[in-house]
């Protein structure tokens, strides 16, 4: 299985993750979140250590002290502010961010 085949998998794992947490039954939603949680935990846990920092701060993989993976992850998982964090906008965001959805 190639990259491409891989990250198709994984784009689709996760899209059907974050249908069955917002679109679900709560049923639904509860068995999906207790289900995913923690292995959406360690894959982030393992994306962070791809990106290991050094003694002063510096992302060994970036080359830089503003590490482009941990800004990312610090923007996505921002404090929840003005609204629900799961709107229909950003769902379709989501989605179309990885190809999926109508305006994929
Ligand atoms: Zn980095």
């Amino acid at each position: 299985m190639n990259g491409i085949a891989v990250d198709e998998l994984i784009c689709e794992h996760l899209a059907l993750v974050l249908i069955g947490v917002t679109d679900g039954s709560d049923e639904l939603a509860l068995t999906v979140a207790r289900s995913e949680t923690n292995r959406l935990v360690e894959a982030l846990a393992l994306c962070l250590n791809g990106h290991p920092l050094d003694g002063l701060g510096r992302c060994g993989t970036c080359g830089s002290a503003d590490c482009l993976l941990r800004r990312d992850i610090r923007l996505v998982l921002r404090p929840v502010g003005d609204g629900p964090r799961t709107s229909v906008e950003e769902d379709v965001l989501w989605l179309a961010a990885y190809g999926l959805g109508d305006d994929a």
